[in-house]
């Protein structure tokens, strides 16, 4: 089996065809909402289900990512989700996943991003104390404004306020890296932006990169990913990216628009082959 490359699987149901899609993918590890977009509620499973998941989860994957949705904002001043985000947390635990997908969110009722920095920081301070052995992986962002994280130097000024950095630990989307600005489509750029990662959060701390293209230009800060060779990045870019000696251990999870078992498998197999 190739051990570096996932995919995002969307949850429709149930655990069982999760698993089921996870295994016609041959996949080493993948990763799932537990509270869909479109209903934007936490889904409900049985003890009968819950065991029949964990019986196949531990015999077959190491790690499990979960998305944390989006509604959770830990950067805003007012509600800022947490709760949520307990009830999210508690839910992959009983299913025994280990990492737990986030983005910073937005600093909503604020006039700049620093209150909200320091809001993030108070939250997952909270969420350290409380939480002893999940692995929490910030996720770069593409939007402006006041969203916290798009701009990956939010992350070193979030870092210098958490009471214990080393929990802290990121996921870096090309997709949304190009979309907020970052340009990685040459060699030269590629070789700026790793360097720049290295120096604002340090390349140790990225432990999964979202492989996506995208069909937006460069800066323009809309979240639209492509089918990887379908969009402005493009495949080679994208390649000669992940395959860059300093990034080439990360593992790589693939966010793909809603395709077939047999679409998937084509771009997954192209992925593989690299
Ligand atoms: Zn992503």
């Amino acid at each position: 089996m190739h051990t570096r490359v996932g995919v995002h699987i969307r949850m429709r149901s149930s655990l069982t065809e999760l698993l089921q899609r996870a295994d016609s993918l041959d996949l080493p590890f993948f990763q799932c909402f537990f509270v869909p977009q479109e209903t934007g509620k936490l889904i409900q499973v049985t003890n009968e289900e819950v065991r029949a998941f964990l019986k196949v989860r531990r015999t077959r994957f190491k790690d499990l990512y979960c998305h944390v949705s989006y509604w959770v904002n830990l950067s805003s001043l007012g509600n800022n989700g947490f709760p949520q985000l307990r009830r999210e947390i508690n839910f992959a635990k009983r299913l025994e996943f280990t990492h737990f997908v986030l983005h910073a969110g937005n600093a909503k009722g604020a006039i700049n991003k620093n209150p909200g920095i320091d809001a993030l920081a108070r939250s997952l301070n909270d969420l350290f104390e409380q939480e002893r052995d999940i692995s929490v992986l910030l996720e770069n962002s593409c939007h402006g404004n006041l969203a916290v994280g798009s701009d990956i130097t939010d992350f070193k000024w979030l870092l210098e306020k958490i009471d214990k950095p080393e929990r802290i630990n990121f996921c870096i989307d090309t997709a949304h890296a190009h979309s907020f600005g970052y340009a990685i489509t040459t060699l030269e750029d590629q070789k700026n932006f790793i360097n720049f990662l290295d120096e604002t959060i340090g390349i140790d701390r990225i432990k999964l990169i979202h492989l996506n293209d995208t069909a937006e230009h460069l800066g323009c800060r809309i979240d639209r990913h492509s089918i990887i060779g379908q969009g402005i990045i493009g495949e080679d870019a994208l390649k000669n990216f992940i395959m860059h000696p300093q990034l080439e251990h990360i593992p790589l999870l693939l966010e793909l628009p809603d395709l077939s078992v047999e679409d998937e498998l084509v771009v997954l197999n192209k992925v593989r082959e690299w």
